[in-house]
């Protein structure tokens, strides 16, 4: 008798189909950047990859991923646990190389999001959570359309997608090419969204609540 087959998880299937996607432009030499988290209730949403990154890896390996740790250690969540539980995606992939201007990165053009954005309703309607962090504008206006950050940074919104409903967080993007976190008042909106986070991720993730797998 052939011995069974351990069924294939979804998710990594997912994750095969995206490591070897050459879609668009952006794929020359470049290996898409895939999230390792197992059995995810929490997705966090970013730009995309930057340079440090492009070599392949994990997301948020550069400044801007420091600048998000120490963010999430303010919520409780430590590096670690935020990659082992935390499924990240990005708006697009692969890194778009760098901006013209010679200031960070080139900001992925609305084709090159609209071609990625494929992978991210897939990784919605496998994974269905329960909370999204949304990292920078282009991820909170995929969610919420054109919005100021000052009128979401530090609010928690119900947001519909591929996968249903989900509670949202949005943070600014953490990159040391945003003036917009070192301006004032900014400090206080950020913290007011990292306190919904620490309650919310705990809910989500905490103790009694936790799936067992
Ligand atoms: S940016 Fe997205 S669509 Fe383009 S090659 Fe990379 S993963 Fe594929």
């Amino acid at each position: 008798m052939p011995a069974k087959r351990a069924p294939i998880d979804p998710l990594d299937a997912h994750r095969a189909s995206l490591a070897g996607c050459r879609t668009c432009a952006l794929a020359s030499g470049i290996v898409p950047i895939v999230s390792g988290a197992r059995d995810p209730r929490v997705m966090l949403v970013g730009q995309a990859p930057g340079k440090v990154e492009s070599g392949g890896g994990q997301p948020f390996a550069g400044r801007a991923g420091a600048t998000l740790w120490k963010w999430l250690g303010r919520a409780g969540i430590s590096e670690a646990e935020a990659r082992e539980r935390i499924y990240i995606a990005a708006v697009t992939r692969c890194f778009p190389g760098p901006h013209p201007g010679g200031r960070g990165d080139r900001v992925p053009t609305p084709r090159e999001r609209e071609q990625c954005r494929a992978w991210l309703d897939d990784e919605l309607r496998i994974i269905r959570p329960r909370l999204l962090v949304l990292v920078g504008k282009l991820a909170i206006e995929s969610f919420l359309g054109a919005v100021s950050l000052d009128g979401v940074v530090g609010r928690e919104l119900t947001v519909t997608h591929e996968g249903g409903e989900s509670l949202a967080i949005p943070l600014p993007h953490p990159s040391g090419a945003s003036s917009r976190i070192h301006q004032a008042g900014h400090d206080a909106l950020l913290s007011r969204a990292l306190d919904l986070l620490r309650a919310r991720y705990q809910e989500v993730e905490g103790g009694a609540g936790r799936r067992v797998a």
